[in-house]
């Protein structure tokens, strides 16, 4: 099982995962997971949600909200004004820290509010518990030019940490200064249904 380095959290992406690989996890000790959709994570984690740590990593619908903010400690995907709003509005909540996802790449199709939009997005968030960014690099390029941007973003806005780093390209995350990587593959072998290399 891959180690983080010191300072560093691994968030095991158990998405689409076996129970018996879960369970073996668990059993090393393994507390932080993350998770991509609301309805899956609830089904997988409800029922042993003591001392686990839960991180929300994949998009979030407004209709989800309440559900998201009652079964995750941490979402790193805000990224859009309407779903601050939903969120802010939610009222009690489990989660105790959010990242703001960042399309760095500017790609059309993926989440993520745009570099330009950020300070907009940041003042809707007043009162929130923002504490970095997140990014996923786009396919095809280089992920240590998004890695570097994502960081000096986050110092440029005071924000401690930064999620960024997957099964390829974690270890360049980290060295860029991650300080939560999402580990699935890497992790705990291929997911059900992904071929090698996809
Ligand atoms: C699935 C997923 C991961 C983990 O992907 P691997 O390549 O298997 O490590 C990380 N981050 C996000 C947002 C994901 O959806």
């Amino acid at each position: 099982m891959i180690q983080a380095p010191p300072g560093v959290t691994l968030i095991a992406v158990s998405k689409q995962q076996p129970e018996a690989r879960i369970a073996a996890a668990l059993a090393a000790g393994q507390r932080v997971f993350g998770e991509n959709r609301v309805q899956e994570a609830h089904g997988r984690w409800a029922h042993r949600r003591e001392g686990i740590d839960l991180h929300l990593i994949g998009p979030l619908q407004t209709n989800k909200v309440r559900d998201a903010l009652a079964l995750f400690d941490v979402i790193h995907t805000l990224d859009r004004p309407k779903l601050v709003r939903v969120v802010k509005a939610a009222g009690p909540r489990r989660a105790r820290a959010f990242f703001v996802q960042v399309n760095t790449g500017e790609e059309a199709q993926k989440a993520g509010c745009l570099p330009q939009d950020l300070p907009a997005l940041l003042h809707e968030c007043n009162g929130l518990p923002v504490t970095g960014f997140m990014c996923i690099p786009p396919v095809g390029e280089p992920p240590e030019l998004h890695f570097a941007l994502l960081k000096t973003l986050a110092e440029a806005h005071g924000l401690p940490h930064l999620s960024m780093g997957m099964s390829a390209d974690w270890e360049a995350a980290v060295a860029l200064g991650a300080t939560h990587i999402r580990l699935g593959s890497a992790f705990f072998g291929p997911r059900a249904g992904v071929k090698p290399g996809a």
